[in-house]
């Protein structure tokens, strides 16, 4: 173990001594140096505590791993925000939704969502985000981009406009008593799965393309995104595709997905060898296979992701990716962080407040119309236990504090 251990520490390092070489050194203010009082430069991130350049791109990993998600990995998710202000989510698969409150953007900032399947992985948080947060201050419909199936019934939209209907005891629940206007049905804009580098998006400087993705049936999609000179590939689940090695060509940053390793597939995962070579090689990318697309695009980095990353799994990655690939490479790991300008590529971890609270909304709040509310019915209400005497010195309080003068239900 302790070899192993000294092997993915090993790999670590030199990933590092890469990025120094590649990029430089770290910026450290030589006057501060040595200095018992003044801070040194960080070499991570803390969310809401740095601009973002007008030049320059952030990415996010809020998800990276399985469609069983884990502590430490939750499925694919990415943040990209953009030195024009714009943001984007790529992806909201299971368990993101967390990672995503842990960057503390206030939720009005996060309404554009691009999936690139709707597979649980890749699609699973939506819910999570949409009424999270609405409840957490997004006052504005939340807007979805994603590919049209084969059949209608395969599609974004009936996907979409069934979850919405899944929601209906919880968005009836909330009538009159919140702000409404976050719980709006979501806005969906469908696009041909078909279509090869065809505009899907187009506003404000940024321009998203989408192209295909094989991968489990008809529909999958991988998309490409320019704003500024920069290009930015985010591709989804695929085995290896002609049209991600002609479009994501000299990307500044392309991700791609690098799948679960087939000998961990059985031993670790529980899967027949069948299925292990079917869905690690075949509905998948494994981890030579993304070599060898990243030597063929060769992009400024190259990002790797969709297998658990462990400390005895990270080498044997390492060392399959590096039978083809010599290029940059990060092995991507929930909340690894991505600084993007023309001239440099910084790689960092995000270090969070596990304890966050909602970011500030970025409108004023609209107080619900409360007739809106729908009622319990008698029998319900008669059950409530009298507790108005030990509730009423909050209302006391709270009217005192704010000015109101608001009072208990019937
Ligand atoms: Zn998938
Ligand atoms: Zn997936």
């Amino acid at each position: 173990m302790t070899a192993t251990k000294s092997a993915a520490i090993g790999v670590s390092v030199s990933l590092i001594t890469m990025v120094l070489y590649l990029y430089g050194p770290l910026e450290v203010g030589a006057a501060e140096q040595y200095s018992p009082t003044q801070p040194r430069a960080r070499d991570f991130y803390a969310p809401n505590s740095e601009e973002l350049g007008a030049d320059e791109m952030r990415l996010i990993a809020c998800g990276t791993g399985m469609p069983t998600a884990r502590p430490k990995q939750a499925a694919s998710c990415w943040i990209l925000e953009l030195g024009n202000g714009d943001k984007f989510i790529f992806d909201i698969g299971t368990g993101s939704a967390e990672r995503i409150s842990a960057m503390q953007i206030p939720y009005n900032y996060l309404d554009k969502v691009f999936l690139s399947h709707l597979h649980t992985d890749h699609f699973g948080d939506l819910d999570a985000l949409f009424v999270g947060g609405a409840l957490a201050g997004r006052q504005k419909p939340l807007r979805v981009w994603g590919p049209k199936g084969d059949t209608p019934e395969r599609g974004t939209k009936y996907a979409l406009d069934h979850l919405y209907k899944a929601l209906t005891w919880d968005l009836d629940g909330r009538k009159g008593i919140t702000d409404p206007r976050g719980y709006q049905a979501f806005e969906v804009t469908e696009f041909d799965y078909n279509g090869i580098n065809e505009i899907i998006y187009q506003e404000n400087g940024v321009t998203i393309r989408s192209i295909p993705a094989i991968h489990a049936l008809d529909g999958p999609v991988s998309f490409i995104l320019e704003w500024n000179g920069l290009k930015f590939v985010f591709g989804g689940d695929t085995y290896p595709n002609q049209w991600y090695a002609k479009y994501a060509k000299d990307a500044d940053l392309a991700i791609h997905e690098c799948f679960v390793a087939v000998p961990d597939l059985i031993t670790k995962f529980k899967f027949t060898p069948q299925s292990a070579l079917a869905v690690g090689t075949q509905i998948h990318t494994s981890p030579e296979a993304f070599g060898k697309m990243m030597s063929i695009i060769e992009p400024r980095m190259a990002v790797a992701y969709h297998f658990f990353k462990d400390f005895d799994t990270t080498g044997p990655i390492n060392d399959r990716i590096r039978t083809i690939y010599e290029g940059p490479l990060s092995l991507a790991e929930d909340y690894m962080v991505w600084n993007i300008t023309k001239e440099n590529i910084r790689v960092r971890m995000a270090i969070y407040d596990e304890d966050v609270w909602p970011p500030p909304a970025t409108e004023e709040p609209q107080l619900p119309d409360s007739s809106l509310r729908i009622p319990y019915s008698e029998f319900i209400a008669g059950g409530k236990y009298d507790m108005t005497d030990v509730i009423q010195p909050t209302y006391d309080e709270i009217n005192k504090e704010y000015g109101l003068n608001e009072k208990q239900d019937d």
